[in-house]
């Protein structure tokens, strides 16, 4: 064996042996989950509500907003978000097209267009400046994606929505607990929703949740999926929807099965101070990493106060000049092979470049779904977005643990890869994953 070899190439591994489980054992289960979780199954409450309230109260307080409204998954609670704002047939919805496809693909449930906005490099975040060229008589609302962990830059996004008049709707399903200058993320758009599935940094199982401060929004919610509470206990103010209680206005079926909200009521005990921990691990790893070539972190400026709360699939950016031009697939592969991760690259696939958006006739119309009652064909609008395409982002793993003597192991098989890059040169004509979504860990 060539001992400063790279693994890949017959040398040693740089991370061997044991890892210790705690450095990236997610979601953690305690004795306390697993007694809440047999608690529901004895008393089969599994379909109740009583929980599920308890923690949708409880999960607003946190989120400092007043009123939430949970649903059996994520998509649900986008999609409700959606409705709640008033999105409808004709209504555009602008969404980055570079996100994981809930945030947008049930727009053709309620019959509104999605206009793709380019996605930033440096945060892979909606790009502000693109947002206005997206903006046309018919656009309604913005879908904000605080995207890999990342907080979107709020500023100029709600100011460009206060000026159109658009409602703002925040997917916060990667980066729970997260920080915009200070400000939690959430707390910006008219509603947020987002994923608490068992990948997402809070995780309990498939479950979503809605928050919002208005009434109006907060009744539309529950009216839309819930229909054992669309009566005038929960929806008693927005005069339009009284005469419909008793049915889930889109005929979806919300309830959540309450394993998953007994879980949450006991992350919310100790979640803000797992994330601290988890930044506190990803800070180490990235400081470590910094001026590594080829490698460029995606991180907040902390001195700001913003945050990366539970970094969910954390990435970095690639630059592949700084390794004679080294493709991206092949260098993931060879860190891969170094840290004992299989890392991706890519992030999720710009959501415009699938066909979906292009011909789907989901209704049998005679006419592509994306566009059924637009005003305007917003396909072509796609043409602008070559930006997001190829954005050469590799995932990094996620610790979860600070366990600096650990995590420097992992700095030092990426760093070994760089140092080595020439060695990789020769017929190295991997480009990557490609945006297919794989777990960071094994
Ligand atoms: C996971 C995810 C969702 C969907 O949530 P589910 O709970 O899986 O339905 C929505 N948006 C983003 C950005 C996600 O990553």
């Amino acid at each position: 064996m060539i001992e400063d070899a790279l693994k890949i190439l017959g040398g040693p591994a740089e991370v061997r042996g044991d890892v210790p489980k705690e450095l990236f054992a997610w979601p953690y289960v305690n004795e306390e989950i697993e007694n809440a979780v047999l608690d529901v199954v004895r008393k089969n409450k599994m379909s109740g509500t009583d929980i599920t309230e308890q923690f949708e109260k409880a999960f607003a307080a946190w989120q400092q907003r007043k009123l939430g409204v949970a649903y059996a998954n994520g998509t649900l609670a986008l999609q409700a978000a959606m409705f709640a704002v008033g999105l409808g047939a004709g209504d555009e919805l602008i969404c980055p097209t570079k996100t994981y496809w809930a945030s947008c693909l049930s727009a053709s449930q309620l019959g509104a267009s999605v206009v793709f906005a380019n996605v930033r490099r440096d945060d892979l975040c909606l790009d502000p400046e693109d947002l206005e060229r997206c903006i046309g008589p018919r656009t309604k609302a913005v879908m904000v994606v605080h995207y890999c962990g990342h907080p979107a830059d709020m500023d100029p996004i709600m100011e460009i929505a206060r000026k159109h008049g658009l409602r703002v709707i925040e997917d916060v399903s990667h980066a729970q607990g997260g920080r915009y200058k200070g400000r939690m993320l959430g707390t910006f758009g008219d509603v947020a929703a987002m994923s608490l599935m068992s990948l997402k940094s809070f995780s309990c199982g498939e479950l979503g949740m809605l928050v919002t401060d208005k009434r109006e929004y907060y009744e539309r919610a529950m009216a839309y999926s819930h229909y054992e509470r669309n009566n005038e206990k929960y929806v008693y103010e927005t005069r339009e929807l009284l005469p419909y209680h008793n049915l889930p206005l889109g005929g979806m079926k919300g309830r959540v099965n309450q394993i998953a909200t007994a879980i949450g009521l006991i992350r919310l005990r100790d979640y803000d101070e797992r994330i601290a921990e988890i930044r506190r691990a990803m800070n180490y790893f990235l400081d470590l990493m910094e001026g590594t070539p080829g490698f460029r972190p995606i991180r907040v400026d902390e001195a700001t106060g913003s945050t990366m709360a539970g970094w969910y699939s954390p990435q970095a950016l690639y630059v592949a000049e700084e390794l004679g031009g080294l493709p991206i697939g092949r260098y993931a592969e060879a860190v891969s092979a170094e840290i004992g991760i299989r890392l991706s690259t890519g992030a999720n696939f710009p959501l415009h470049t699938h066909p979906y958006f292009r011909d789907i006739d989901l209704y049998h119309a005679g006419k592509p779904t994306r566009i059924l009652f637009a005003e305007r064909d917003v396909r072509k609008l796609d043409e602008a977005l070559k930006a997001s395409e190829d954005i050469p982002c590799i995932s990094i793993p996620w610790f979860v643990k600070y366990l600096p003597g650990e995590i420097e192991k992992y700095a030092a098989g990426f760093k070994k890869v760089s140092a080595h890059y020439k060695d990789l040169l020769d017929g190295a004509e991997n480009d990557g994953t490609g945006g297919h979504w794989y777990a960071a860990v094994n």
